[in-house]
Order: structure tokens, then C-alpha cells, then sequence
């Protein structure tokens, strides 16, 4: 083991999958401040995967930063070879990479369709497949995929998306009953609409028509998403669950 798993042994080792920006900037950060081991990976946004590293060295902790595009098999597998070869171990996977796109069904195109399932389906299979094998060898750990609310009612105009992420639920079910009895949890959690880069697309008046549905009458923010990881971390009892954070949109 290497010398700051010796100083603690009960810190844990979460890697979090697209932690630049957004959603799993913020679960990076939280997990970070709670004082687990985290690995932050990220493909294409180094400066904020940077900021993010620096904001917490500011704090005085430290995570590492790791680049691979997890929609490719190797960069995954190398992701978790990282972490596997720094801390011997890994346990927590938070599958939350992933990308969204608005078009009409009949305009969707062979390469926008696989582009998605590799981004958001294709790459939890991939980062889960390599990190589960040293979770069974541990008998422990919890895996967590970042879904979406259109991946249980569906969402006009991103039937890719919400293909890909209805998958992640089924993948999220499956897998939980598989690795239950080697003592790994895996869940997921299903955001309805989060302030983050992904909807910047909407106007102020759509995001003002959009929470005029939400019975809590606002847009949910990243913190919402990553106390619930947190939370997750802490459980020992919760597996096969999907987590809808929507602020009663869809119940
Ligand atoms: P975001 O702000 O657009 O950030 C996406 C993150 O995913 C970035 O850090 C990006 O990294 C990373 N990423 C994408 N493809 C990747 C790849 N192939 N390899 C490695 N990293 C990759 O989106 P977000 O809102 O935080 O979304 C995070 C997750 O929540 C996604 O799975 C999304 O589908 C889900 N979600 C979001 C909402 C919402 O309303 N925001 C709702 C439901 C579900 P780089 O920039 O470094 O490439």
C-alpha cells in the first residue's frame, strides 16, 4: 500500500468519471472535502479539471487528475489500471461521464446514435467491467451511474439519450443482483433538470416553463446530486435503487 493508505486505511477510493465540470466536478469536490481518496478523470476540459484540483489544493487536499475518453475501451481500462496500480484498490465508481444531444428521431444519424451509447452507456460498461474484477477480489464496493429522468419517461427530441440511459438502469439492476452476494452495491441516480453546462442551451424563458412543472418550483444544482453519492458511500444497505432527484417532476 502506498504511504497515505497506510497513514488511513479506512479511506476509501472513489473515481469519478467526467469530474471536469458540472455534476461530477461537484461530486469530486464533496468527495474530496469528506476526505476520501479521489481520482477526478476527464477527457477534453484540462483547465477545469485543473481548477478543480487547484481549488482543493487551496483547501489543503489533494486528488489526482486523470485524462481518458471513457467512451473508448483501452483510455477506461487505463483509468482504472491508474488507480488500481497507485492504491491497490478501488471503492467507489461513480459512472458520470456522459453527453446529450436535441434532435428530431428521424434526423439521428448511425454516427450521433453510437456516439451516444459509447459516451453514456458503452463507457460505464467498459470503466465497471475493470474496476469490478479488484471489487470482488475485496468482496466490497459500490458502483454508481449517473442516469437521467428521461431514461425512465423518456424525453422527446433525445430518444438516443434516453435509450442510453434507460440502459444504465437496466445495467444498474442486472449488475446489482449479479455482485450482491460479493457484497457490491450498485445504484443509480436519476437527475431530472441540473444547472450545469448541459442545459445551457435553454433560454431563461424555457428554464422559467420547465420549473413552473417541478412541484419544487426550481432547477436542481449539482450539490443536490453529489450529497446523494455521499450518502450512498455511507449506506451499506442500498442496492439496485434508482434515485430520482427531480425535485418532484416525475414520481
Ligand atoms: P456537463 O456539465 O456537460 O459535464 C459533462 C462531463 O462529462 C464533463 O466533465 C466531461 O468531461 C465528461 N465527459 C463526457 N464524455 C466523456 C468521456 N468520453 N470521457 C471522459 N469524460 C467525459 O454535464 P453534467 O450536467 O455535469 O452531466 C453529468 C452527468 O449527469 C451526465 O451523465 C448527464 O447525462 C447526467 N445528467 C445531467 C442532467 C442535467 O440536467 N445536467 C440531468 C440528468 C442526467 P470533459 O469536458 O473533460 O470532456
Amino acid at each position: 500500500m502506498v504511504e497515505n493508505q497506510e497513514k488511513n486505511i479506512v479511506n476509501k477510493v472513489v473515481i469519478v468519471t467526467g469530474g471536469s465540470r458540472g455534476i461530477g466536478a461537484e461530486i469530486v469536490k464533496q468527495m474530496a472535502r469528506l476526505g476520501y481518496t479521489v481520482i477526478l478523470n476527464y477527457n477534453n476540459s484540462e483547465n477545469c479539471a485543473k481548477n478543480v484540483e487547484n481549488e482543493l489544493k487551496n483547501e489543503g487536499i489533494t486528488v489526482d487528475i486523470f485524462k481518458a475518453d471513457v467512451s473508448k475501451k483501452e483510455e477506461a481500462v487505463n483509468l482504472i489500471q491508474f488507480a488500481l496500480n497507485k492504491y491497490e484498490k478501488i471503492d467507489v465508481l461513480v459512472n458520470n461521464a456522459g453527453i446529450s444531444q436535441t434532435k428530431l428521431f428521424t434526423e439521428i444519424t448511425d454516427e450521433d446514435w453510437q456516439r451516444m451509447m459509447d459516451n453514456n452507456l458503452n463507457s460505464a460498461f467498459y470503466c465497471t467491467r475493470e474496476a469490478v474484477k479488484n471489487m470482488v477480489h475485496n468482496k466490497q464496493g459500490l458502483i454508481i451511474n449517473i442516469s437521467s429522468i428521461w431514461g425512465i419517461t423518456g424525453g422527446s427530441l433525445e430518444v438516443h439519450y434516453s435509450t442510453a440511459k434507460a440502459g444504465l438502469i437496466g445495467f444498474t439492476k442486472a449488475l446489482a443482483k449479479e455482485l450482491g452476494p460479493s457484497n457490491i452495491r450498485v445504484n443509480a441516480i436519476a437527475p431530472g433538470i441540473i444547472d450545469t453546462d448541459m442545459n445551457k442551451e435553454y433560454s431563461k424563458k424555457e428554464k422559467e416553463d420547465i420549473k413552473e412543472e417541478i412541484p419544487l418550483g426550481k432547477i436542481g444544482t449539482s450539490k443536490n446530486i453529489a450529497k446523494c453519492v455521499a450518502w450512498l458511500i455511507e449506506d451499506d444497505y442500498t442496492t439496485g435503487e434508482v434515485i430520482s432527484i427531480n425535485g418532484g417532476w416525475h414520481m
